[in-house]
């Protein structure tokens, strides 16, 4: 086989190298991203929050109502018990209970306003709590796949190496290093193929004469407009 034709197969090993490192270094960026599962923690942790807040603030108001309902009873109790006598004491005593029913009437209303509030975050906590779970359960579920599918592209990584070296054996040192500078210098294309009477690479037409330098294998050709090897099958 001529130069021209381990070229080619050489090129198309290195090709299938590069689109398998290439999906494997994808695969590895999206396994270790995980901004999204870290927005939605985020936001939950928010929520979560804004939840904690409402519920010491629901704590408060019953410690209060029931501080304050112990003191109803002390002054309940006091009033009927016929210590006092005094008619402005008792009238005191009257006007007390009064106010702190009032106040607990107020805090009763501030309870059941904090209740609604507490109802609609709860209900945004189970949604955002859902919506992560399910995230990672995704992210979990896609990660399997994406190893199973980078362990099936190594294995065929191997394959291409192995394959690599016998065709580079078969190439004289100055023309794989020609390979080499065209592979570095034309995003990783050497060789182009013959198509027609075109370079498939830069689609330049070929006169008829370079035509058949090319069909003859001539691994001194070089396409005029991009400079690459061509080959024709
Ligand atoms: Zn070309």
């Amino acid at each position: 086989m001529s130069q021209i034709t381990f070229l080619y197969q050489l090129q198309t090993i290195d090709s299938e190298i590069d689109r398998l490192t290439k999906r494997i270094d994808t695969i590895n960026t999206i396994i270790s991203s995980d901004q999204e599962i870290i927005k939605s923690l985020s936001s939950l942790e928010d929520s979560n929050k804004k939840q904690s807040l409402q519920l010491k603030s629901l704590e408060k108001i019953e410690e209060e109502v029931s501080r304050n309902k112990s003191k109803i009873k002390q002054s309940e109790d006091k009033l009927y018990s016929g210590v006092v006598k005094n008619p402005k004491e008792l009238q005191d005593l009257q006007t007390e209970i009064k106010s702190i029913k009032n106040r607990i009437s107020d805090l009763e209303d501030e309870q059941l306003e904090i209740m609604l509030v507490l109802e609609d975050i709860d209900s945004e906590v189970k949604q955002k709590n859902y919506y992560h779970q399910q995230l990672i359960e995704e992210k979990t579920k896609n990660n399997i796949s994406l190893l199973q599918e980078k362990k099936e592209l190594e294995i065929d990584l191997q394959k291409q190496l192995t394959q690599r070296e016998p065709a580079i054996n078969q190439i004289s040192e100055d023309v794989l290093a020609k390979y080499n500078h065209l592979r570095k210098i034309r995003s990783g294309v050497a060789v182009a193929i013959l198509d027609e009477n075109t370079c498939s690479a830069c689609g330049t037409s070929l006169t008829s004469a370079d035509v058949q330098k090319v069909r003859a294998h001539d691994s001194d050709y070089f396409c005029s407009s991009c400079k690459r090897f061509l080959f024709s099958g």
